[in-house]
């Protein structure tokens, strides 16, 4: 009898289960049929939680990645991440008044800056306010800071140069209008000091340079900006500037307010270097901010598209056509490493994206050799098109000799083992390294480069003592600025070595070397 009851028990308990179960499953289609997401269409939306620069803000489901956001306090954030039910917003600008429950209205525009004339000359933040102390800057053309960089049939491929002054750079490493070109190495090794030497050198050059210092300490810039100043260079520059001490939010859309503002000389024809110094902290700051808005962290706790963001950035430099307009954006991407590691996240990425990279190394640095440019790890892919010839028939032979030279520098202690031919290679080596050497704030013209390149290369120097090369390039270039003008004029206008410029700058140098 009691196993009757206990089996009946059992049974009855099995049914309830099944039934219960097949009532839930009951229930839960007809949930899931009559389900609806409570996302509505709403312009308005409120702040949910704020702090360290980022907001959460619930009920803005038409919210565009990088729109405009506006808080009832009239500060401006931008959408970053869009998630289901809240919209992740970085604030620019002071967030201490705002709190918890602020009303907040999707303006339905992609984040713009004023974009002038006016700005050339003028420190600005990154929303386009001047900071240098003068007037304000009024503009009623505004740029989207993020667009799409020109298609491949807008562009042509980079063919006029970019001087930078530097001997070593534009003979072996030269950089072409539309390229993009990463300057990289460790902190203090003169990274800055090329792209402001550069800058300076654009002088007349019809070229409007846009210097991006991005989380530099303020003292930084604004020596760099007197300097800038001092070589008369503001007036083709824009300064662009996002501090330190400011929040990380400006650092991290420096970089495309420094495109926006290129894009818009570049959109009526202009030529224009943009500096992006440096997008290491570009990467620091975007790290920053995403892992307050909890995106998930990657590789050295990046977010995944950290390389996504770089590549977009440097696309939009471009060579154009002509056909649509022409004008050209060079980039000079700055990256720092940490004791030398290019194989860093960061840095790899980097040099994957760009058209070459200018390599400092901090014991050339440290030797004197400056600029600290490891030769041998620098290139420029496509800059070689854009020197003009005269360059390029000195610049060949420059690079063997130093080439040579490398293999050889070990020997070179042995001194009088060597035979004839190898001894007056490292001779010639030695005195190579020398003229690569130059001066911060001393970039020198083409014609000039030519001619000191040409005298080394074909052995004029190699009766002068190692110690007294500096000494008798720069008593040769004031000969020849002051004796040889029409030589100087001849290699700038022809551009070309022919083979009356050959004699008449063999004969000038001659003439010089008997005046020492
Ligand atoms: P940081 O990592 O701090 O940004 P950096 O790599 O940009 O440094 P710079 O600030 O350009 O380096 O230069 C470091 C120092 O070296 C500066 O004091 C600068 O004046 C000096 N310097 C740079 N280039 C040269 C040069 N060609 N000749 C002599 N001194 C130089
Ligand atoms: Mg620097």
């Amino acid at each position: 009898m009691m196993e009757v009851n206990e089996e009946l028990h059992n049974n009855i308990t099995i049914y309830k289960y099944n039934m219960n179960k097949n009532y839930i499953v009951e229930q839960l289609k007809k949930q899931i049929e009559g389900f609806q997401a409570e996302t509505k269409l709403e312009k308005v939306g409120k702040v949910l939680e704020i702090g360290d620069g980022v907001a959460r803000i619930s009920g803005l489901s038409e919210a565009m990645a990088s729109e405009m956001l506006e808080f009832s306090d009239g500060t401006i954030a931008v959408a970053l991440n869009l998630e289901e039910d809240q919209v992740g917003a970085m604030i620019l600008g002071d967030y201490k008044g705002i709190k918890e429950g602020d009303e907040v209205k999707s303006t339905g525009k992609i984040l713009s800056i004023p974009v002038t004339e006016k700005m050339i000359g003028r420190v600005i933040d990154p929303l386009g306010n001047a900071i240098d102390g003068k007037e304000e800057i009024k503009s009623d053309k505004f740029y989207p800071i993020e667009k799409v960089a020109p298609g491949v049939i807008e562009r042509k491929s980079v063919h006029q140069p970019v001087q930078t002054g530097i001997k070593a750079i534009d003979a072996m490493i030269p950089v072409g209008r539309g390229q993009r070109e990463l300057i990289i190495g460790d902190r203090q090794t003169g990274k800055t000091a090329i792209a402001i030497d550069t800058i300076i050198n654009q002088k007349g050059q019809d070229m409007i340079c846009i210097y991006v210092a991005i989380g530099q300490k303020e003292s930084k810039i604004s020596r760099i900006v007197a300097e800038l100043e001092k070589n008369g260079a503001m007036d083709h520059t824009i300064v662009i500037v996002a501090g330190a001490s400011d929040p990380a939010a400006f650092s991290f859309i420096s970089p495309y307010s420094g495109a926006a503002i290129g894009e818009y000389f570049m959109d009526q024809g202009k030529d224009v270097l943009v500096v992006y110094d440096d997008l290491s902290k570009h990467a620091w700051a975007y790290r920053q901010i995403s892992l307050i808005l909890k995106r998930p962290p990657g590789r050295e706790a990046y977010p995944g598209d950290i390389f996504y963001l770089h590549s977009r950035l440097l696309e939009r430099s471009a060579k154009r056509d002509e056909k649509f307009g022409g004008g050209s954006i060079t980039a000079l991407p700055i990256i720092e490493t940490q004791a030398g590691d290019v194989s860093a996240y960061i840095p790899t990425n980097v040099i994957s994206i760009t058209d070459g990279q200018i390599y400092l190394e901090a014991d050339l640095f440290y030797k004197g050799l400056r600029p600290a440019l490891n030769v041998g790890l620098s290139v420029s892919r496509v800059g070689s098109s854009a020197q003009i010839k005269a360059m390029k028939k000195v610049a060949g032979k420059l690079r063997l000799d130093l080439a040579q030279f490398r293999e050889l520098e070990a020997f070179a202690q042995f001194g009088s083992d060597l035979d004839e031919k190898t001894r007056s290679q490292i001779e010639r080596g030695k005195r190579t390294i020398e003229i690569l050497k130059q001066d911060q704030y001393a970039p020198m013209l083409v014609e000039n480069q030519v001619s000191i390149i040409y005298a080394l290369i074909n052995g004029f120097l190699d009766d002068v003592a190692v110690e007294k090369i500096s000494q008798w390039e720069e008593g040769f270039h004031k000969f020849m600025k002051s004796s040889k003008k029409e030589v100087l004029e001849k290699i700038v206008t022809q551009k070309e070595l022919t083979e009356e410029i050959v004699k008449d700058l063999e004969e000038a140098i001659k003439e010089f070397k008997q005046t020492m």
